[in-house]
């Protein structure tokens, strides 16, 4: 770790990994301050688009990207796109589709890759994404890449979303596939796991037992 600042620890991975749930937990765990660079993306999706940017449009992206203000409310661990939270939209699947899409956009990945750098720069961080460990904080203390197979991460998904009727099985499937290809394909910043990151797959653990194998990987490192 830097003598300077306290530990970045980078949590990244796909879809229904339980990234989340794992990182918030964690820096219960170890004191540290928990941020889901998710949800900027999504932020980002719904202001766009609330402002009428047509977010398939490069230019006008860019355009919105050079204007765009964000401020980052440690409290609720909302992003606040010119002043405004989405925190009320933020986790429908709609924003989830659209946040896929518009982070695909390199002026969007610029903008929000600052706003990560600076949020985490001075560490005691645990921030989690897809791109942390391999763009954001390449140098992070540690980074860990959760996984799991495709139906393991597509059954959680679909118990995040039972109260919304018309979503099937078949369908939450069916966009996990989507989005899983969008952000590992893309060019920019695709998911990919660091090669120092450690490899966690979550499918045959509780979120509790995947924090407690992380603790010890950060014990063992004295970080
Ligand atoms: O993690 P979450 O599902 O909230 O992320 C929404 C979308 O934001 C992802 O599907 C991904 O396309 C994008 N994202 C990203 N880089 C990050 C975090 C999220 O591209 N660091």
């Amino acid at each position: 770790m830097s003598g300077k600042r306290g530990p970045i620890i980078a949590v990244d991975g796909p879809s229904g990994v339980g990234k989340s749930t794992v990182s918030r937990l964690l820096a219960l765990r170890l004191h540290l301050t928990y941020i889901n660079t998710g949800s900027m993306y999504r932020a980002m999706a719904l202001a766009a688009a609330d402002s009428g940017v047509d977010i398939t449009n490069d230019e006008a992206l860019k355009d919105y990207c050079s204007r765009v203000s964000l401020s980052y409310d440690f409290s609720t661990g909302d992003t606040l796109v010119n002043g405004v939270s989405y925190s009320g939209r933020i986790r429908d699947q709609r924003t989830g589709e659209l946040a896929s899409i518009i982070s695909a956009k390199k002026p969007v990945r610029e903008v929000l890759t600052s706003f990560q750098r600076a949020l985490g720069e001075r560490g005691s961080v645990v921030m989690e994404g897809r791109d942390i460990g391999t763009v954001v904080f390449p140098d992070a203390d540690a980074k860990i890449f959760l996984d799991a197979s495709h139906e393991v991460r597509a059954k959680r998904r679909h118990e995040e979303v039972t109260s919304c009727a018309s979503h099937t099985a078949n369908d939450v499937s069916d966009e996990l596939r989507k989005r899983d290809e969008r952000d590992a394909g893309r060019k920019n910043a695709p998911l990919k796991m660091a090669e120092d990151a450690v490899y966690v797959d979550t499918g045959e653990l509780n979120a509790e037992e995947v924090v407690d194998r992380i603790v010890s990987v950060i014990k063992d490192r004295k970080i």
